[in-house]
């Protein structure tokens, strides 16, 4: 997703468009369409264009977001207090798909190229295929947000400038690129001082209300740093500041989310530490010693390394200047671009 900064919303990941000349006939216009169809990326990946409908079905498969998912989670993107069972959700979110006009898709296109020019000289281990899909962005609070192979973007997060455009298509296409790359995740991550660690098992009084983002449904790369005198081993995981989603005030997950980070059990790492009276030890990001001189300053989207290290992406791409910590950016860039220097 694209991230919150001083109260606006997060994206789950982060214009107006060259007008189009219009004045085609039906034939071209059919053959404009289809040319749409597949995009050149890199070498060997192109990018399509979902349907509303093939969207919405392309979002109703299950996977590893929809597996992960509370109880609030679901509740939350319905916006009831009730209790959403899967089919539910899933068929709900079949419904958000929306068709790209020919406007819109031309625009995009006009993007993607541009972002195909950034990425010479990458290695990028992307899937084949790369889709696109528009929905209504109710089905997740608005943000835009990838799931498997599919880059989702609200109608709202269309609505942006070119150089806007680019950025959030390069964050999105950055979880593209690790959930293909498990390995090469791990390794951008311990950029960042996150080591890999054993899959969480949620804190049972605080699963019924977990939240999650599609875009890092794992809590499998832990961090170190000092707490209270203590060297600390810690997961950064998101809940809901209370247990039912409240119809009266309404919002989206992101008027619920508390980001906090969870220290891990010593002797068993899947699990939380708990303190003498039993309770769990989850500490604000800026309590813990050390945390930042790791993560480095660069963003402000720190809720999970793989969000950190998605604008660190878009920083590399982008060739961004005057960052508080290029050398991590530095170090993103020589493992993706190998062959340089
Ligand atoms: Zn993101």
């Amino acid at each position: 997703m694209a991230a919150r900064k001083g109260g606006r919303p997060y994206v789950w990941g982060h214009s107006k468009g060259e007008e189009v000349r219009i004045a085609l006939t039906a034939l071209l216009a059919t053959i404009t369409t289809l040319s749409f169809a597949a995009v050149p990326l890199t070498k060997g990946v192109t990018v399509k264009f979902l349907d509303a409908e093939a969207g919405g079905e392309f979002l109703a498969q299950p996977d590893d977001f929809t597996r992960s998912l509370s109880p609030f989670d679901r509740s939350v993107r319905l916006k009831v207090a009730r209790e959403v069972t899967q089919k539910e959700f899933l068929a709900y979110v079949s419904k958000h798909g929306l068709d790209w006009t020919d406007k819109e898709e031309q625009w995009m296109t006009q993007r993607v190229k541009e972002v195909r020019m950034l990425l010479n000289g990458y290695r990028l281990p992307l899937p084949k295929t790369i889709l696109l899909i528009k929905t209504t962005g109710k089905e997740d609070a608005g943000a835009a947000y990838t799931r498997r192979n599919a880059i989702v973007f609200s109608a709202r997060r269309l609505k942006r400038n070119g150089a806007a455009m680019r950025k959030l298509f390069l964050h999105e296409l950055f979880h593209v690129l690790s959930r293909n790359a498990p390995k090469l995740a791990t390794k951008m991550y311990q950029i960042i001082g996150y080591e890999p660690s054993p899959e969480l098992i949620f804190p049972e009084e605080l699963a019924p209300r977990k939240l999650t983002n599609p875009d890092a449904p794992f809590s499998r790369h832990a961090i170190k740093f000092e707490h209270e005198g203590d060297a600390v081993k810690a997961i950064p995981i998101l809940y809901s500041r209370v247990t039912k989603y409240d119809e009266k005030k309404g919002g989206t997950l992101f008027q619920y989310l508390v980001f906090r980070l969870l220290v891990l059990n010593e002797d068993n790492p899947a699990g939380a530490a708990r303190d003498a009276e039993g309770k769990l030890i989850l500490i604000r990001p800026d309590d813990a010693k050390g945390f930042h001189e790791k993560i480095g300053r660069n963003t402000g989207y720190i809720i999970h390394p793989e969000e950190t290290m998605a604008d660190n992406f878009v920083y590399l791409i982008t060739a961004k200047k005057d960052l508080p910590n290029p050398e991590i950016v530095q170090r993103l860039g020589a493992l993706l671009r190998p062959d340089r220097d």
